[in-house]
């Protein structure tokens, strides 16, 4: 029986998500079924939306508009659209179809208020055994840091966004 693990990758830097979806890449080359759940994201325009057509196994479902999130004021859709995200986690997790499930930007979606700290607390813990559980986003909350197996944090060096170069395919999206 496999001891699954619950990771948390935060911070302020870049490379959250990809580092996620190199996990989502290796735990497909071993023949294991992957979900990503990208909170807060509706763009069909992510490279890893287009790559999960070309590879079995994983599956990439947004649960976001495309357009940004108002924090302190996020519209009524984009609540909806979160707390849809958590329900199809839950039933993911338990439901014996998945090896690993990536909650992609869930940090982000419970420090906008879209979702409770205490609701994403209860899916960790019914995490069944065998699954491993990965949550992305900056400012994961003291609660979910406390109840993870791994955390790392991204901390920002030096990033390109500074020098005025704009997002590109391939490395922001
Ligand atoms: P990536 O998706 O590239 O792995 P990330 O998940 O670590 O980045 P997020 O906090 O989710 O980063 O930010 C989403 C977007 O903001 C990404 O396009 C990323 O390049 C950009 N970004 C990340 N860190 C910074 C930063 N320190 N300054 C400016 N933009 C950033
Ligand atoms: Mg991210």
């Amino acid at each position: 029986m496999r001891r699954g693990l619950i990771m948390v990758y935060t911070g302020d830097g870049k490379g959250k998500t990809t580092a996620a979806l190199g996990l989502a890449l290796r735990a497909v080359g071993q023949g294991q079924r992957v979900l990503i759940i990208q909170f807060m994201k509706g763009s069909p325009q992510y490279g890893e939306i287009k790559a999960a057509a070309y590879l079995p196994g994983l599956t990439v479902v947004q649960k976001g508009l495309p357009t940004f999130v108002k924090k302190g004021d996020p519209a009524p859709e984009d609540v909806r659209l979160a707390r849809e995200g958590l329900e199809l986690a839950k039933e993911a997790i338990t439901s014996g179809e998945y090896d690993l499930v990536i909650l992609d930007e869930i940090n982000v979606a419970v420090d906008y208020g879209l979702l409770r700290e205490e609701d994403v607390l209860v899916l960790m813990a019914s995490k069944p055994e065998r699954v491993n559980l990965v949550l992305t986003g900056r400012y994961a909350s003291a609660g979910i840091v406390e109840r993870a197996d791994m955390v790392s944090e991204v901390r920002e060096v030096k990033h390109h966004f500074r020098q005025g170069i704009p997002s590109q395919a391939g490395i922001e999206y």
